[in-house]
């Protein structure tokens, strides 16, 4: 059954219509969800009874079991839920200075296989629906509506390739920024891709506020090859057309994030080269800190080492950051929480 966090604004109208109701059910219906946030079609208090009981026979109001959550020290909080077909998805909460920001989930697992990432080690099932990002988001917003606090922001940076799963995406984005229901401002909205080219040019062409962060992770096509499959079919000459392509036709800021992992890609040449490929764009590097997955052997660097990195780009003329940890004291990293859990389950299979 088609659950009603899946609709849009637009096409929520579009449904009122076509159950032969004014247009401004739809409207109606929005509010209650996204306004009002409503756990229940009978709350709906100003719809008549038989349009209720025609939504509870045609949509669905529970597409999210919550399966576990951890909360850390630092007020990361993790939530392992549930689909309806039984999937498992994690959507991570992070408090920072300027809000909160939820990382939301896009697929059951992922095909990208970067050599680095827990969430390569399970194939991809199957994409999520638009509705079940939506409701990654309303749930953690309910959670927060308990002590009155409210998402500023949300990166699509959980498990999942988003660029993979464009439309539903989008339907998303479009659901949780429209200003009649939880409206989190475009610009406050992150959408991170490992580098599929021909979405890069349909998403530049979409002119949204959204900000498009790309992991790169390495500065040239060996090491990145190695390191990102997706680097053999769509190599860094090709992306980095596509981004000067992005940047041409929207004027937001890129990011790119770069995971440092020792002895691999820290080095003084890849300074160099990141360097060259940063040249003549309006972006920052973003250094990310890497969390250790058990499997694939590869190691972070310290504090100091980033700082060391950090220095050489600055000093090259490239923007950077170096990322905070978030849930250092929990399984907050890119699908640590799920992985531990689909392993618990195989072991009760045994
Ligand atoms: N598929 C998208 C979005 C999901 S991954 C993408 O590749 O951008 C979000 C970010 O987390 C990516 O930059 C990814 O490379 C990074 N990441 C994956 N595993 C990580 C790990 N163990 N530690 C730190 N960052 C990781």
């Amino acid at each position: 059954m088609k659950s009603l966090y899946d609709f849009n604004y637009e096409e929520m109208s579009e449904l009122a219509l076509e159950h032969g109701w004014k247009k401004f059910r739809g409207h109606q219906i929005f509010q209650w969800l996204y306004r009002k946030r409503v756990t229940s079609i009978d709350d709906m208090s100003d719809l008549s009874k038989d349009t209720r009981e025609v939504l509870k026979e045609n949509y669905q109001l529970k597409p999210l079991e919550l399966r576990d959550k951890q909360v850390s020290s630092d007020g990361t909080c993790k939530y392992l839920f549930a689909l309806e077909d039984g999937s498992l998805i994690e959507s991570v909460l992070m408090q920072f200075d300027y809000g909160k920001s939820i990382c939301v989930t896009s697929q059951v697992g992922c095909n990208m296989a970067c050599a680095f990432c827990a969430s390569g080690l399970t194939k991809k099932k199957r994409n999520l629906t638009s509705g079940e990002m939506v409701a990654q988001v309303l749930y953690v917003q309910q959670d927060l509506d308990k002590t009155q606090d409210r998402l500023s922001h949300i990166v699509v940076m959980g498990t999942g390739e988003p660029f993979d799963n464009y439309e539903n995406v989008m339907n998303f984005l479009s659901t949780v920024n429209h200003d009649r229901g939880l409206g989190i401002g475009a610009r406050h909205i992150t959408i991170s891709t490992c580098g599929v080219v021909p979405k890069i040019y349909e998403f530049s062409k979409e002119h949204t506020q959204y900000n498009l962060a790309v992991s790169l992770h390495a500065p040239n096509n060996e090491l990145r090859n190695e390191l990102m499959p997706i680097n053999k079919a769509y190599p860094l000459e090709e992306l980095m057309k596509a981004i000067h392509q992005y940047a041409s036709e929207n004027n937001r800021r890129l990011t790119f994030e770069y995971i440092l992992l020792k002895g691999v890609n820290d080095q003084k040449v890849h300074v160099d080269q990141l360097a060259k490929l940063m040249k003549g764009l309006n972006a920052y590097v973003n250094l990310i800190p890497y969390n250790a997955v058990d499997e694939n052997g590869f190691k972070g660097v310290k504090y100091e080492e980033a700082m060391v990195f950090y220095d050489a780009l600055m000093k090259k003329g490239v923007r950077c950051t170096i990322r905070k940890e978030h849930g250092a004291d929990i399984d907050a990293a890119c699908g640590q929480l799920r992985v531990k859990h689909l392993r618990k389950e195989k072991e009760m299979e045994r």
